[in-house]
């Protein structure tokens, strides 16, 4: 005869163990679900990743539907590894989910993405925790409409322009290409929030046939493009030889120690370096302090030449520097000189903001001022700066004084117009009838 005390012992063994078994494999820790906030999908679709886990009887299956008033159409239904008795294998899985309007039944509208997901615990009538996560999501397959309200128009290579269009929705990119570069829109000051303005340049070397559009992109990636009419009118840039003299070589180089120039070795190869670059570094700091235009346009018929100037050299040249007989560099003269007597004030063409106060390289003592929409100007070689960053100025106000720092050989302002990233003609924005057939007529009320 066994003893009743062993047998009680081994039910209360088996009972103990039977507990810890159903204890464990019926946790009740739920699935971890990480999904997006909201989706959005746009016409060229978009991609959503999906990450679950299950720390404690492992993952046993994942759903996702497509939820919307029509019906529910099943995207993924996932099984995963395990059984009852010992669980899952897995704890850990993600999927990236390619949402095309061809997997959603080219539906649009406001929908949602459900997830659920299920581990092996016992609970739930052995069916497992269940965890579900609604995400909304958001179908837009139709692109900004884009109605231009520009008609024929003219600009030169070199030269600026604009051109005004509504939009049949909010984007987040709009805009006029003119081939590769961006102009950027704005809206219409004083117009509907369907209204947008845009100033572009047409770079110096950009072919007359060069591809122009205004562009718009919504926040589903949804994009689009319109044309108009517009001729792009050719013009010679003049070639320019400039002699340099040993003296003016020495006084500059130096000024150029910081910009890692090396001032002790030939002065032609210094020049060479300052010239090219260096001034690749100042343009493309001046490019990163452009970034930020402001939408508010100066208020005034033109810009306004520097009072008591003279002309001494014109935007687009294209100089060939020469030393001791010898070609040693080239640059374009992207802006006007203009020299009046020695320390002369020079003053905002414009009201605007100053956007920069400060030594940049080539240019010396430099000022820039937006002027809103993407236009600024630049005023190079100051001997003095009247203004700070962040201040407002107004047209005519004195901002400093001429003088001749960094690559200049004399006393005289380097004065130069960007629209966008790029430099334009001044001679334009300085003609009151250039302005007022050309800028003008966009920024006014709508014309229909
Ligand atoms: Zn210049």
């Amino acid at each position: 005869m066994q003893s009743p005390g062993w047998l009680l012992l081994l039910l209360a063994v088996l009972l103990a163990g039977g507990g810890l078994l159903t204890w464990t494999r019926a946790e009740g820790s739920h699935p971890r679900i990480d999904a997006p906030e909201a989706i959005l999908a746009g016409a060229a679709g978009t991609s959503v990743d999906l990450a679950i886990s299950d720390a404690g009887s492992g993952l046993r299956a994942l759903r996702v539907d497509f939820v919307h008033a029509g019906g529910e159409t099943a995207l993924v239904t996932e099984d995963f590894p395990g059984n009852l008795l010992s669980g899952g294998t897995r704890s850990e899985h993600g999927v990236t989910l390619q949402l095309d309007p061809g997997l959603l039944g080219s539906f649009e509208g406001e929908a949602i993405l459900r997830v659920t997901a299920r581990d092996w615990s016992w609970r739930g009538g052995f069916d497992g925790n269940e965890s579900v996560r609604s995400v909304p999501l958001r179908v837009d397959l139709i692109a900004p409409r884009i109605e231009i309200a520009t008609g024929l128009s003219y600009a030169r290579q070199g030269g600026s322009g604009s051109v005004s269009y509504r939009l049949s929705e909010p984007v987040v990119r709009d805009g006029v290409l003119i081939g590769e570069r961006f102009y950027r829109g704005f809206p219409r000051p004083g117009g509907s929030s369907s209204e947008r303005i845009a100033l572009f340049a047409i770079p110096s070397e950009a072919s007359p046939e060069v591809r122009v559009a205004v562009i718009a992109e919504d926040a589903a990636g949804n994009a689009s493009r319109a044309r108009w009419p517009l001729v792009v009118q050719r013009r010679a840039m003049p070639n320019v030889n400039v002699t340099l003299n040993r003296e003016f070589l020495e006084k500059v180089i130096g000024r150029f120690a910081g910009h890692g120039v090396d001032a002790g070795g030939d002065p032609s190869a210094a020049f060479d370096d300052i010239n090219t670059r260096v001034r690749a570094e100042n343009e493309a700091r001046i490019r990163q302090l452009l970034a930020d235009s402001s939408p508010e346009f100066f208020q005034g018929a033109k810009l306004e030449q520097m009072r008591n100037s003279k002309v001494t050299s014109t935007f687009g040249e294209r100089r060939a520097y020469f030393f001791e007989g010898r070609k040693i560099s080239n640059a374009v003269h992207f802006g006007y000189d203009l020299a009046s007597f020695a320390a002369a004030p020079v003053t905002a063409a414009a009201s605007g903001r100053v956007i920069y106060a400060g030594d940049l390289g080539i240019y010396g003592n430099c000022l820039l001022v937006d002027h809103g929409l993407g236009l600024a100007t630049l005023y190079g070689h100051l001997s003095r700066l009247d203004v700070a960053s962040g201040d407002r100025v107004e047209q005519g106000q004195r901002l400093g004084l001429s003088g001749d720092t960094g690559l200049a050989g004399g006393d005289h302002l380097h004065f130069a117009v960007l629209v966008g990233d790029t430099y334009v003609d001044p001679i334009e924005w300085w003609d009151v009838q250039w302005v007022r057939s050309h800028i003008t007529p966009e920024l006014q009320t709508s014309r229909r």
